[in-house]
């Protein structure tokens, strides 16, 4: 089962920042010069008054690149998220979801707190899936006793799983046939259409309502993107507005994720074989379980649960910055570059060589 990491909360015994290479996540990213250069020639209007022409040019886009009527530029994806949970769900309605799905697990209960969306959480697969069977037998009868379930929310990709297209396609057709609504958590939905050499749309058109992060893996310092109809975008709209998130000169972020989608996507399939080589040095390492997905390298202790213990104080030591979790999580993106990856992995074959030595 591959395990989840919040992205950003403050960790006993996290070492400090300030060095080059960086490996906690792929928020991490601060923006090249080449999106320093669009941000600061961005033409900016009002957003709130819709009059900001880098952030209707980004929505526009994406929409229409995503196959649906209309975006909405969010300042986060947790903010994202929880609009299109309350654009799909009234007071006492409820949704599907994973239970370790960051909706549900990470967004601080919003959709209870703030939405009055009740959740209800289910057992995943190990790929992020939700049995069609568990989404079934959780949809609740037209009955005063219960919760109005309203929405089935996936996510992909899923601790750097991508979700296979054959489930998607089942369980939307699925939850459409119940009239349910389909909402996807996509804050790495390029990874997961660069992954398997598709068109993000193909992903999106399962999907009634999609929410994209351009601060991860794309390299942008803050913004996501909901997309889906114009009258369930109107809604999320009016919500976005109550929770605080009316921007005012957004075009200025609008601009560094348009330059994002121009410019990063290509380059997350570097990330993936980056990821890759970050497995296979690990895989060297006797007494590890590797895991690789996308951009996410997980290790889970293994036969002897020091190894992976000292191995995180060696790469610490060395300059690699790490969230100190278990499983450990260690994410690729565009601030790796190929030579500091080949320093990763060689400082991984350094730390197996001397704790074989140990070990004879
Ligand atoms: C990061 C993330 C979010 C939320 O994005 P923020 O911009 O950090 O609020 C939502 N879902 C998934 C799967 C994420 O990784």
């Amino acid at each position: 089962m591959y395990g989840q990491a919040i992205d950003g909360a403050p960790q006993a015994g996290q070492v400090s920042k300030g060095l080059g290479i960086d490996l906690r996540s792929d928020t991490v990213t601060r923006p090249t010069p080449g999106m320093l250069a669009a941000m600061s020639i961005a033409s900016t209007g009002d957003d709130v008054f819709a009059d900001d022409p880098s952030v209707n040019q980004l929505q526009d886009r994406l929409a229409d690149e995503l196959g649906f009527e209309a975006g909405l530029f969010m300042p986060t994806g947790t903010m994202s998220n929880l609009c299109a949970l309350m654009a799909h769900c009234e007071r006492g309605d409820e949704y599907l979801v994973g239970q370790l799905a960051h909706t549900y697990k990470y967004e601080g209960g919003g959709a209870a707190v703030l939405g009055s969306i009740q959740p209800q959480p289910l057992e995943q697969e190990a790929d992020g899936s939700i049995a069609i069977e568990r989404i079934a037998a959780a949809i609740k009868a037209d009955d005063p006793h219960f919760a109005r379930t309203r929405l089935l929310a996936l996510e992909n990709t899923f601790g750097g799983q991508v979700m296979p297209q054959d489930y998607i396609h089942k369980a939307s057709a699925f939850a459409r046939e119940k009239g349910l609504g389909v909402h996807l958590d996509g804050a790495r939905l390029y990874n997961a259409a660069v992954a398997q050499g598709l068109q993000a749309r193909e992903i999106a058109r399962h999907f009634d309502t999609v929410s994209v992060c351009l601060s991860k893996g794309l390299g942008a310092p803050a913004g996501s993107v909901l997309m889906g109809s114009s009258k369930l975008l109107a809604k999320a709209h009016r919500v976005r507005k109550m929770l605080g998130g009316g921007m005012r000169q957004a075009g200025v972020l609008a601009a560094a994720g348009s330059y994002a989608l121009d410019h990063h996507v290509a380059g997350l399939a570097d990330d993936h074989r980056r990821a890759d080589a970050i497995a296979q040095a690990l895989r060297a390492i006797p007494g590890l379980e590797v895991k690789v997905a996308t951009n996410m390298v997980w290790v889970y202790p293994g036969s002897d649960a020091h190894v992976l213990d000292r191995l995180v104080a060696f790469l610490s030591a060395h300059g690699v910055v790490l969230l100190n979790r278990r499983p450990l999580r260690l994410v690729t993106h565009l601030d790796l570059s190929e030579e500091q990856c080949v320093v990763v992995c060689g400082l991984i074959e350094t730390f197996g060589a001397s704790s074989s030595s140990m070990a004879t």
